[in-house]
């Protein structure tokens, strides 16, 4: 693939544009499962929103195939495809536990032991798996079966809400009663904002 268009996208980006030629690139594009051997033709490590904004509409723009990776623990390797753009969110691991709502902001690349460590912290604690290098993300978007559920449901039944980057590159807050514009999980039993 011609070079030039990334390093377009490199130039509108925070985060982390690998190549294929670029130091870091075998790494970034391996995953839990060591059989998935897939080569995108760039990686983007993002450092916020606004980068997975510039992803989709590049992607858009060159007509790319782009799969999504945050923890990479998805089994059948859909995080990394061939080719195409693979948007890497495991960079991402901002985290703001709010004590008094009970309720905790937290970004796609955290792992189920980093958002525990920091939940447990303020003495919280909501459904997540029971390995703790799973990724919240991937885990949550497939219910997410955890220690907790008997008493307080699925992961998915404790997200408030989750900050969505469209297809048409529009940011939306997506939750049962708004669609505004970051993600928040109820921490403990509550799940109202
Ligand atoms: C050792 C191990 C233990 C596990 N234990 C449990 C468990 O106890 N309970 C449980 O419920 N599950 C468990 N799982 C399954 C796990 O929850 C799923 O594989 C989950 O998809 C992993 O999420 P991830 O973010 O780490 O993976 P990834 O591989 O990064 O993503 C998995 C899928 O979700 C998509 N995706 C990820 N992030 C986003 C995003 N931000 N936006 C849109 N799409 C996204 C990816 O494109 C991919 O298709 C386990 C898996 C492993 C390997």
């Amino acid at each position: 693939m011609d070079t030039a268009p990334a390093e377009n996208l490199r130039d509108r980006v925070r985060g982390q544009l690998l190549l294929p030629v670029d130091e870091g690139y075998d790494a970034a594009r391996k995953i839990y499962n060591a059989m998935i051997d897939r080569h995108s033709a760039m990686i983007l490590r993002c450092a916020g929103a606004a980068d997975v904004n510039a992803a989709i509409s590049f992607a858009q723009e060159h007509n790319l195939l782009v799969s999504i990776r945050s923890g990479g623990h998805g089994i059948a390797g859909k995080a990394i495809c061939d080719g195409g753009l693979m948007i890497d969110l495991s960079r991402m691991k901002g985290i703001r536990v709010d004590p008094e709502k009970r309720t905790v902001r937290a970004e796609p690349g955290l792992t189920l032991g980093e958002f525990d460590r920091e939940t447990q912290g303020f003495g919280l604690a909501t459904t997540l798996g029971v390995a703790s290098t799973t990724g919240i993300a991937g885990l949550t978007l497939g219910g997410g079966l955890g220690w907790l559920m008997g008493k307080y449901g699925l992961a998915c039944d404790n997200l408030i809400s989750a900050d969505l980057v469209t297809a048409d590159s529009s940011l939306v807050r997506a939750s049962a009663r708004t669609q505004i514009s970051s993600g928040a999980f109820g921490a403990g039993a509550a799940t109202s904002e």
